[in-house]
């Protein structure tokens, strides 16, 4: 069950040209502004249908929603209704918004139900249940391997078998926007003396893609119907310290290297907006076993790009430009993968793809990458070099999906500043 809003279709909500939030997007968030505690929204344009103020009106009493379903601080309540719900959701906001409509207009809300998104704070739009983050870019985990294991084979004997993953912590899973302290902790000691101790000297960004579930049973889905509990996507970035994640993660995995904090965009994008984007994922050699095959068009033309702002200059650099479509692990195959032990998977679950990088020098997710870890500086518009990030830097992620003569899919902003 898919709703795609075709591309004809216009809001009476001005959405100028070239805005990534047009009404064949439709992604849902949470704002407050003067006139009230965080709710529910839907972006068009600019602007922001306030879905309170919609339902209170009695603009959704046909879709016979539980009760306070929009006067929520999260999407969670939304996000359990499952599919069904979704997609009953989609369809009556789009017809909302399209042009003609007068419903919103004729109930004498249409002054208060649309905001400008400049006048709102923006919220952690789910509350975040579990986060798992994955490692399924194969340029990304094959760099990473010769970096660090320079002798041996790049990658290690289960990547292309399995979705590589690790319980991250949803405590601190922040909305863009939020400053970014720098962490301290242990790293390793000069000469294989005793560890150092402070902050960290390697504070890194990940350009991840994340998607956020719907309740699912304990009973595991193969890969190729587990799609219908994905409900939409979001920007992360995975903030990573490599000096202590260096040094901790013997022989266990990422734990207060990464623990710190993540951000994730304000704006969830339904998979449904994504529809006319999806393509085929890239070849899988040798094949998977059969809970992890899929048909068809399993991965999304997502198009990403990092910017980074140094502390103080006018304007940023962006440091790499890189394509969802070439992840070697697709969602479906990591929440088929997630699942397959018989873990339940809660509505407003957070899985995030692991830092996209593709092939070539400019299109890669991290620092850790992009400067060799530390080794080779970058050169910066404003004249300073980058290695890791400086206090008062800011990085900002951005995406969006586009093509000749499809609307655009815009994902917003991810950023945060080092505080
Ligand atoms: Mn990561």
């Amino acid at each position: 069950m898919t709703h795609v809003v075709p591309a004809s279709v216009r809001s009476w909500v001005q959405v100028p040209e070239g805005s990534g939030f047009p009404i064949q997007n439709l992604p849902y968030g949470v704002f407050s502004d003067e006139n009230g505690e965080p709710r529910p929204g839907v972006a068009i344009g600019e602007s922001i249908l306030d879905l309170k103020k919609v339902a209170g009106a009695g603009l959704l009493d046909a879709l016979a929603l539980p009760d306070g379903l929009f006067s929520a601080p999260s999407l969670n309540p939304f996000l359990a209704l499952g599919r069904p719900g979704w997609t009953a959701v989609r369809a009556r906001v789009a017809d909302l918004l399209g042009q003609g409509n007068e419903e919103v207009a004729a109930t004498g809300i249409a002054d208060t139900a649309i905001v400008a998104q400049r006048e709102v704070t923006m919220h952690l739009p789910i509350e975040v249940g579990d986060f798992v983050d994955f490692y399924s870019s194969i340029h990304h985990a094959t760099n990473v391997g010769r970096l660090f294991r320079p002798d041996a084979e790049p990658l290690l004997p289960n990547w292309r078998h399995l979705p590589v993953g690790y319980h991250g912590r949803a405590g601190t899973v922040v909305v863009s926007g939020t400053p970014i302290s720098r962490p301290t902790g242990q790293r390793r000691g000069p000469d294989g003396g005793p560890p150092a101790f402070g902050p960290s000297n390697a504070l890194d960004f990940e350009l991840e893609v994340g998607f956020v579930t719907g309740n699912m049973p304990g009973e595991p889905l193969a890969a190729r119907d587990v799609e219908e509990h994905i409900f939409g996507m979001c920007l992360v970035n995975d903030w990573s310290a490599r000096d202590i994640q260096s040094w901790e993660s013997q022989p266990l995995g990422p734990f207060l290297g990464k623990s710190f904090a993540t951000s994730i965009s304000p704006w969830i994008v339904p998979l449904d907006a994504v529809a006319p984007y999806r393509v085929d994922p890239p070849h899988q050699e040798p094949n998977v076993l059969d809970y992890l095959r899929t048909d068809g068009h399993t991965g999304v033309d997502l198009r990403l790009e990092v910017e980074v702002i140094p502390n103080g200059a006018e304007g940023g650099t962006v440091v790499t430009r890189t394509g969802f479509a070439a992840m070697y692990w697709t969602m479906p195959q990591q929440l088929a993968h997630a699942t397959v032990n018989g873990a339940t998977v809660r509505a407003g679950d957070l899985f995030a793809s692991g830092t996209v990088s593709g092939p070539e020098p400019g299109s890669l997710g991290s620092l850790l990458e992009i400067t060799r870890n530390g080794k080779q500086p970058i050169a910066l518009a404003d004249g300073s070099e980058l290695t890791y990030l400086g206090d008062g830097d800011t990085v900002v992620i951005r995406g969006r999906c586009a093509s000749e003569g499809a609307p655009i899919i815009g994902f917003g902003e991810c950023t945060g500043t080092v505080g």
